[in-house]
């Protein structure tokens, strides 16, 4: 059953910040717990604030999931690195949404199991990934204009860089957000559809009107040069793109290439479990029939693998990171080309 706003309780986190305050301030936001470890605990979630004078507030969130570092470094940098005379309005920085996840490297919660994407717009009275979903739904995006989450594949998965916007109602919503997906300047960038969307953190945000631009930016469980410096770039570019920052938008060193995942031929899941082998990279080029996988069985040797073909045209968008796959796990994502500039 669900509950109005107006019957619910207010969130039992605090902040340590007070976000009205001009300057930066480092602080938490705190969920008290009682456990074994702790009887008068909290969980306590790192916050940056970064404020001055009138203008937009940018929320910026990484560790949503726990295992993607991409947004969680760039985010941790940025916290250190902004100065308030650098920005025009407030920035407030979140690196670890899920926080029992991150701190275990993990997709979902040490605390409960719960997979914060899945959990909006929460419930104060839920369990602690649910009351972190509704402290962001009521609190933090209510004081924001524009949100980034900065996502990309974690442990299991490796993705091509991509901002992404959706497919909205408002059509001047969506126009705002998806101009805030191309200034973010990644290699590639996708206009999704979601298909199940009722408990993602993007659909708490559009639902209030506001900007959400949300990213892939890599995985397999770390970040590297590369894949640092796209997402310190397209934070950049998106601060500067809805006038928290003055500056220049900074372009991509590749051509941007427009795709889209318009249905279920896109993707490709392993109907077998043993060892996996990729025969096309991130990025390549793949037409439909072509093999693109094969999976050969760990318990005897001599035995002919399994291939996996593409369902369609379009390029390897992303792919299952570890070499061991397990029936049901996805293998490859093919997206199609849209566009290609450059
Ligand atoms: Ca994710």
């Amino acid at each position: 059953m669900s509950k109005q706003p107006g019957q619910q309780r207010p969130s039992p986190i605090s902040a340590t910040v007070d976000f009205d305050a001009e300057g930066v301030q480092h602080g938490f936001l705190k969920l008290p717990i009682s456990n074994d470890e702790s009887a008068w605990g909290a969980v306590m979630i790192p916050v940056t604030v970064v404020k001055r004078g009138e203008g937009p507030t940018a929320l910026l969130t990484g560790g949503n999931h726990g295992d993607e570092y991409e947004g969680i470094t760039a985010l941790q940098k940025l916290s250190s690195r902004l100065r308030a005379e650098d920005v025009q309005g407030r920035v407030i920085i979140v690196p670890m949404m899920n926080t029992p996840a991150c701190t275990v490297g993990r997709r979902t919660s040490s605390m409960d199991g719960g997979n914060l994407n899945r959990s909006f717009p929460g419930d104060p009275d839920g369990s602690v990934t649910e009351k972190i979903a509704d402290y962001f739904t009521r609190v933090l995006v209510p004081m924001s204009d524009v949100v980034l989450d900065l996502h990309s594949g974690g442990r299991t998965l490796d993705i091509i860089p991509f901002a992404a916007s959706h497919v909205l109602d408002d059509a001047d919503q969506q126009r705002r957000a998806l101009e805030g997906a191309k200034a973010f300047g990644a290699p590639y960038a996708i206009m999704m559809f979601e298909l199940d969307a009722e408990a993602l953190f993007d659909t708490a945000v559009e639902r209030q009107g506001k900007i959400f631009v949300a990213t892939e930016l890599g995985g397999g469980g770390t970040s590297t040069p590369e894949s640092l410096a796209i997402t310190e770039r397209g934070i950049d570019n998106f601060l500067v793109h809805y006038g928290l920052v003055e500056g220049e938008l900074q372009a991509p060193a590749e051509p941007q290439i427009y795709l889209d995942m318009p249905d279920a031929s896109c993707y490709v899941q392993s109907e077998h479990t043993g060892l996996l082998e990729l025969t096309v990279a991130l990025g390549d080029p793949v037409t439909e029939g072509q093999v693109i996988a094969r999976v050969y069985d760990m318990t005897r040797s001599g035995v002919a693998p399994i291939e996996y073909r593409a369902g369609r045209d379009g390029v390897l968008a992303a792919r299952r990171f570890p070499a061991s796959v397990n029936m049901g796990d996805t293998i490859a994502v093919i997206a199609e080309v849209v566009e290609s500039l450059g």
